[in-house]
């Protein structure tokens, strides 16, 4: 049962809905995924419900984004209680502090002398998490950029002239959330965020994100022996957003084997 742990849907910057997310998790050849949308879970249901049909298993997860020391961490979580009132309360709470932010970065962008429409934007990002890719589309069609990466790189990411904190969620914070949803804690895509240091002071983090999309083969090595050493469970994700999209990733990339898989699931029933 090979599995991708990290697949985004239109529920937040990718570009299937949930339902062709598991068709196209089937047709690469995957039984099992984990939805894991930038601070959303709304996706999770329907992709269920397909995949039951499809016959492949879906995972809930999610990804919060959080900050700290002005450094951008993710945390994954799998198998949160996704219909718990109050997590999806909190992230309503988390979707509108987005919608300041791209408020904010439009603005920081009109001060720079470039034109986005914020309505645009938010269409863009239509039902789900508005993030920056939303914004990158906005500039792409306006002409301003080229593409994606070039309004990351030039305006977006974080140590560009346009970017705004979130400052909403500690890397903690986030961990036990997902563990009073009764989830575990994942650090998504290490060798990208670049927070070493912080592992082994998120307390009640339960895994690393070992195999990725963006990692080199040294990057893998590297953070398998850092599970290795602080006792973390291993995981696997391609990040996958779908065609079109920001990254350039097929999925099939991860195929994260049952052995993992298991002692995953094995971990959150024993938790
Ligand atoms: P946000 O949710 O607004 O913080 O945007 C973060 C998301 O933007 C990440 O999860 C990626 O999907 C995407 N992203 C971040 N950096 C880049 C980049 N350099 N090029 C393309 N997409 C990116
Ligand atoms: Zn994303
Ligand atoms: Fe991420």
């Amino acid at each position: 049962m090979p599995a991708d742990l990290q697949i985004h849907s239109t529920f937040s910057d990718g570009s299937l809905t949930p339902a062709e997310v598991v068709t196209a998790a089937r047709e690469a050849g995957l039984t099992v995924i984990a939805l894991t949308d930038h601070d959303s879970v709304e996706g999770i249901e329907p992709a269920r419900e397909v995949g039951e049909r499809e016959k492949v298993r879906v995972i809930p997860g999610v990804e919060l984004s959080t900050e700290r020391d002005k450094r951008e961490v993710h945390i994954l979580g799998y198998f949160i209680d996704y219909r718990a009132g109050w997590l999806n309360e909190l992230l309503q709470r988390l979707q509108e502090a987005r919608h300041k932010r791209i408020y904010r970065i439009v603005e920081k962008l009109t001060g720079m002398g470039i034109e986005i429409d914020l309505e645009r934007v938010l269409a863009i990002a239509g039902q789900g998490s508005a993030g920056r890719p939303h914004v990158a589309q906005a500039m792409v069609e306006a002409g301003i950029v080229d593409s994606v990466p070039e309004a990351f790189n030039r305006y977006l990411n974080n140590q560009a002239p346009a970017y705004v904190f979130h400052a909403h969620l500690e890397p903690r914070r986030a961990i036990e959330l997902i563990k009073q949803a009764g989830g575990l804690a994942v650090l998504a895509h290490p060798g990208i965020s670049q927070v070493d240091e912080f592992i082994p002071e998120l307390d009640g983090l339960d895994g690393l994100e070992v195999y990725y999309s963006g990692h080199s083969e040294e990057q893998t090595r590297h953070y398998l022996r850092m599970a290795q050493k602080y006792g973390l469970l291993i995981t696997g994700g391609s990040d996958y957003h779908g065609p079109g999209s920001l990254k350039p990733v097929t999925l099939g990339v991860i195929k994260l084997p049952d052995r993992l898989v298991e002692a995953l699931e094995e971990a959150w029933r024993k938790r």
